[in-house]
């Protein structure tokens, strides 16, 4: 039976270049990777997964909110990657889901599990519920050395609550933080606390939502 993987981490844990070792595995043993990912990340230019440590690989497919997998296109492959798997839609990781059973290819999913205010991403979500393997790909909080589980928003060196929940500018950054420092930095940084998060979700909070404030802004 093949496996649906979800290997989720903070920011800055090294997913990408995970994925790309794992191509590089199955292309050692001449295997076929097919690697795809959400078309909105184009931080990097269009349809390049790149890892901050500087090592990219061509996507072989980018996905939009109301992409339909062509099984025919995998046909053959011997493993999907997906990067950024955080910002797809629940139907489409239902889509993945079918890939395993009905094509017998494993799919490994990496990403975030959840948004700068601590909620769970769509994609996320659902990649939760139906993975056979869910894996931590660790990392070391900033500001202590605990393990990072949150995403800490700077704007401008603040940190912020502030803004859509799927945010790539570039004068964002974000940190990895432990559930202590991440809500020692929001109190002290920001006029609402962690507790106070959950409440600010508003409108924005859904990945659809933000995808279209996202889309309205090109
Ligand atoms: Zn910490």
């Amino acid at each position: 039976m093949a496996k649906l993987y979800f290997r989720f981490g903070a920011v800055g844990s090294a997913k990408t270049l995970n994925l790309l070792a794992v191509a590089h595995a199955y292309r050692q043993q001449d295997k076929q990777v097919f690697l795809m990912k959400p078309r909105l990340d184009t931080r990097f230019g269009e349809a390049v997964i790149r890892s901050r440590a500087g090592l990219s690989q061509k996507a072989d497919l980018l996905v939009d909110a109301d992409t339909v997998l062509d099984l025919d296109l995998l046909e053959g492959y011997h493993c999907i990657l997906v990067d950024e798997a955080q910002f797809l839609s629940a139907d489409f990781i239902d889509q993945l889901r079918r890939v395993t059973r009905v094509l017998q290819i494993p799919v490994i999913c990496y990403g975030l599990r959840t948004d700068f205010r601590a909620q769970l991403f769509e994609g996320s979500k659902r990649l939760m519920e139906l993975s056979d393997a869910i894996e931590e790909v660790k990392t070391t909080c900033a500001f202590c050395n605990r393990k990072g589980i949150f995403n800490l928003k700077l704007v401008e060196g603040r940190p912020s609550l502030a803004g859509p929940t799927v945010d790539l500018g570039a004068e964002e950054k974000y940190l990895p933080a432990c559930h202590d420092c991440f809500a020692k930095e929001l109190e002290e940084g920001t006029e609402l606390g962690f507790c106070q998060a959950a409440q600010h979700k508003g409108r924005e909070t859904s990945s659809r939502g933000a995808l279209r404030d996202l889309e309205d802004q090109f």
